[in-house]
């Protein structure tokens, strides 16, 4: 008698291959059969109609501390996802001081984390990666793997000084002994940031933005002598110089594993940019390296609000107005003259100016009953039926709102020429799918729901690309760039992560704020449609929506669960 058998479905196998009608059949986590099953189960799951393909994999999530007070790490397996890998950037929670709150404050900063989730929802009593790991082990819906971050280690070793220069040659010895335990201990590999937006709590740079090059390729000396390692770097913001490149490739050469770099943004009038930023792969190939992409596979709708004031704070004077606690900043908005003073400095000339075209702002999600008619409106289309200033009409429903109004700027890139644009970066091999920071930005933007959206946009409506193109490149690919053992195909004998999904009605819901973060913050959510059983390890995680009690994500520990993919062959 087998576990599971998902019968009568229309299998898409990851690998790119042509979907064909198939049963298959699971027992003890793996498929052990496809094709015509004719054993019993202790479940079927009837996939008639409907598509069977490996769960999704997103490799660039921060669900570091959410493990601890969500442990499905919804919503992405509510959009298909089955393995994610945490600990990007730099950022994971391990290893750890006991007692030391840089991390945690740092991470609300930098990755948009509230504050209060992160003291209420996390212990923060682990030390080394070895316990971080041990302690999620058996708790989680999905698989997750998690790198060792290098502005984690370099502060467990070097205290405040992480955050004041270069390392001694004794703290670089002590750094290279605890990265080799966290990676000894199943940590996927080495991930750092030189971004310049990556700041810590006190507004200076993060430790990753401390170390030298030398200090990086050490690191990353140390990743090759292990099995099943990659490199997550993020070397600067905007273009490339020579210089980014040859220290991405040669942090990719020294260890002989990938280094995947985030994110590459796709639109259909920024070619020459992405090609400039592509080429960071050819030039690492040169040198004996392998550098990747990651690309959001859809357009950022970025989700303004007055009561996170992200973003909006970068506006010239308004940093100190929107650090400001709810009331104080709601009376503010409200007193006519505070009110134009903001709107005044909004206009100056600046970097940011384009976040005070009011006019443009789409009100997408509103709080109280006489704002509701506002929802899915331009400021310009209320403004105007009003007779009022654009910045008025705006902030008058903030206040109703009492400061929760979420409202949209314009979206970049959501038009045909974009998805064409997409598609074809997809297809160039120097790129991969990834980059949702799933886990992070919870007041600012969903990208979590990107395997729906991409079903959706690009196979469903537009019809860029077949749909077993559209699954290998976000299964298959990621999973082969990882390493990933048994996993990112259906295939006999392999882990039975399963997705079966509606072709004809996946899509992802709409984005909305839902207050259940620890703390009573909120954070951008988003169910699916068409999304009807998703399975770990071949056991049903979620059905139509809704998560089971099961718990049988593996914490996928390098050299056991991955294989050594070397950076050249
Ligand atoms: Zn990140």
């Amino acid at each position: 008698v087998l576990d599971v058998i998902v019968r009568g479905g229309t299998v898409v196998d990851g690998t790119g291959q042509p979907g064909r009608r198939a049963d298959i059949g699971i027992s003890d986590s793996r498929i052990v059969a496809i094709g015509d099953v004719k054993d019993r189960a202790r479940s079927v799951i009837d996939a008639e109609g409907k598509i069977v393909a490996p769960g999704f994999v997103d490799v660039h999530t921060h669900y570091d501390a959410q493990v601890f007070w969500d442990p499905t790490l919804s919503p992405s397996p509510l959009h298909g996802v089955t393995t994610v890998v945490g600990g990007n950037c730099g950022f994971s929670v391990a290893p750890l001081t006991p007692g030391d709150v840089y991390l945690m404050r740092m991470l609300a900063r930098v990755e948009g984390m509230p504050l209060a989730a992160l003291q209420q929802g996390v212990a923060w009593d682990w030390e080394s990666t070895a316990g971080y790991l041990d302690r999620i082990e058996g708790t989680l819906a999905v698989n997750a793997g998690f790198l060792v971050g290098h502005s984690a280690i370099r502060r467990a070793v070097m205290g405040d000084d992480a955050t004041r220069g270069p390392s001694s040659p004794e703290e670089m010895e002590a750094m290279m002994a605890l990265y080799r335990r966290g990676i000894e201990a199943g940590g996927l590999g080495f991930s750092s940031s030189w971004a310049r937006t990556h700041n810590d709590a006190e507004g200076d740079m993060v430790p990753s933005r401390h170390a030298t090059k030398d200090e990086l390729v050490a690191f990353c000396q140390v990743t090759g002598e292990y099995p099943g390692t990659s490199i997550e770097f993020i070397p600067c913001v905007g273009p490339f110089q020579n210089e980014q490149m040859d220290l991405m490739a040669e942090m990719s050469a020294t260890a002989n594993r990938h280094l995947n770099w985030n994110v590459l943004v796709v639109t259909g009038h920024n070619g020459a940019e992405v090609q400039a930023k592509l080429a960071a792969a050819d030039h690492a190939r040169k040198r004996g390296g392998k550098v990747v992409a990651l690309t959001l596979p859809m357009a950022l709708r970025l989700r303004l609000s007055f009561l996170s004031g992200f973003a909006l704070d970068a506006l010239p004077g308004w940093e100190s107005a929107m650090a400001l606690p709810g009331s104080e900043k709601l009376e503010v908005l409200a007193n006519p003259i505070t009110r134009g003073r903001l709107a005044e400095q909004a206009d100056q000339p600046g970097p940011m100016r384009h976040l005070a075209e009011w006019s443009d702002m789409t009100i997408v999600e509103t709080f109280s009953e006489q704002t509701r008619a506002c929802q899915g409106q331009t400021v310009r289309e209320l403004a105007a039926r009003q007779g009022k200033d654009p910045f008025d009409t705006l902030v008058d429903i903030v206040v109703a709102d009492r400061l929760q109004t979420g409202f949209s700027p314009p979206v970049d890139g959501d038009g045909d020429r974009d998805w064409e644009a997409r598609v074809a970066v997809w297809r160039d091999g120097r790129a991969v799918i990834g980059a949702s920071d799933a886990g992070a930005h919870l007041d600012l933007f969903a990208s979590f729901n990107y395997p729906t959206e991409m079903l959706d946009q690009a196979v469903g409506r537009r019809q860029l690309l077949p749909l077993e193109e559209a699954v290998h490149l976000i299964t298959d690919v990621p999973a082969r760039l990882y390493g990933l053992k048994e996993r990112g195909r259906l295939a006999e004998g392999w882990q039975a992560d399963v997705v079966v999904f509606d072709p004809t009605t996946v899509r992802s819901g709409p984005v909305y704020s839902r207050r259940d973060v620890p703390g009573g913050a909120a954070r951008v959510y988003a169910e699916a449609e068409g999304i009807e059983h998703v399975l770990v390890n071949g056991e049903e995680i979620l059905t139509r929506g809704t998560f089971t009690d099961a718990r049988p994500g593996t914490v996928l520990r390098s050299g056991r669960d991955t294989e050594t993919v070397p950076a050249r062959a």
